[in-house]
């Protein structure tokens, strides 16, 4: 039997992780954990459901610092929130982007964000927005608070550098002015898929068409969502060109080590980062020409 608690706040729930050790677990919206339960993960001693917490900013998006600050959402933020918000739309669209097409409408006003990083799968979709965004976790336990960069938050697949004591409390990006973001996935269907490929790019375009600030970042093509940097480093301080989108595909295809399996294979999934990458840098090339409107 599984004994539940239901904290009201990160400290608390910190505390109880720490007093029950391993044998507990955190779940947020449970729509990654229950599936798991479902399909046989042995049902931990005690579950801790944040479903309670009342913490200012749990369940928020808001921005800190003004003008030049940034944008600070709360890990039990959900999907339906995240799609809503004008401030990701105006700093993160990628973000956007990605939780407009996350799972049903049932899972969007569930599944968080702490949850998504957290369940580590390489395919998570917010992940790829969160790494170009130069995102960080901020994390908690008993012993006191870290950040974490978003793109070193995954060791493996299903696996995050957190100790099973700690707890994301919230997300943090810069306000990165002109700079703007798209993400796309692929799947078998448009809605309700588990992604085989998926690819964020993120970048400002200075006054002479020159490609900035570039984050690129990709999604189930390998162990855990990757950042692209040798990609990064062919497009900085470039024009856009058939061929320098050819050369940041097959630079980025460098940096994967996608597999074979029930979803879809190395040659697909290779394939995939050839065709995304290049139509992800065309989609923002044109929107920072029509004034950084990414959200057609
Ligand atoms: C039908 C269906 C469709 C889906 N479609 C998509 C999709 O399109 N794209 C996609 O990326 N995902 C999809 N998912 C997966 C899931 O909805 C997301 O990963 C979601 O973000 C998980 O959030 P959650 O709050 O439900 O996590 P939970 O299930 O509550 O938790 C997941 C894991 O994270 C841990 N955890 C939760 N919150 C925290 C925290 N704050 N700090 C530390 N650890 C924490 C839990 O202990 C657990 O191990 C889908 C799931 C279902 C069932």
């Amino acid at each position: 039997m599984t004994i539940l608690s239901r904290p009201t706040s990160f400290a608390e729930a910190a505390r109880i992780l720490a007093d029950l050790g391993p044998s507990a677990r955190l779940v947020a919206g449970g729509t990654d954990l229950y599936v798991k339960l479902r399909k046989g993960l042995p049902p931990p001693e005690y579950l801790v459901d944040l479903g309670s917490v009342a913490d200012p900013g749990a369940r928020s998006i808001a921005e800190e610092g003004g003008e030049k600050g940034s944008i600070r959402a709360g890990a039990l933020v959900n999907f339906a929130q995240v799609v809503r918000s004008p401030l990701v739309a105006a700093t993160l669209p990628a973000l956007r982007d990605a939780a407009s097409i996350m799972g049903s409408v049932q899972i969007r006003g569930r599944g968080t964000l702490g949850g998504n990083a957290a369940n580590a799968s390489p395919g998570g979709d917010a992940l790829p927005p969160l790494i170009v965004g130069n995102a960080r976790a901020i994390v908690v336990s008993s012993e006191g608070s870290r950040t974490v960069s978003v793109e070193d938050l995954f060791v493996g697949p299903g696996l995050s550098c957190l100790a099973p004591h700690e707890i994301i409390v919230s997300f943090v990006w810069p306000r990165a002015p002109g700079r703007a973001s798209v993400f796309e996935r692929v799947g078998n269907r448009a809605f309700h898929v588990i992604t085989k490929a998926s690819a964020a790019i993120a970048a400002r375009f200075d006054d002479t068409g020159r490609i900035c600030d570039v984050g690129v970042a990709l999604g189930a093509v390998a162990p855990t969502p990757i950042r692209a940097r040798r990609a990064e480093m062919v497009l900085e301080g470039t024009r856009p060109s058939v061929d320098l989108l050819a050369l940041a595909a097959s630079e980025a295809l460098s940096e994967c080590a996608p597999k074979d399996d029930i979803r879809s294979t190395v040659a697909y999934r290779a394939e995939m980062c050839r065709v995304l990458l290049p139509r992800l840098l065309r989609r923002l090339d044109s929107s920072w020409r029509a004034g950084c409107d990414v959200s057609s």
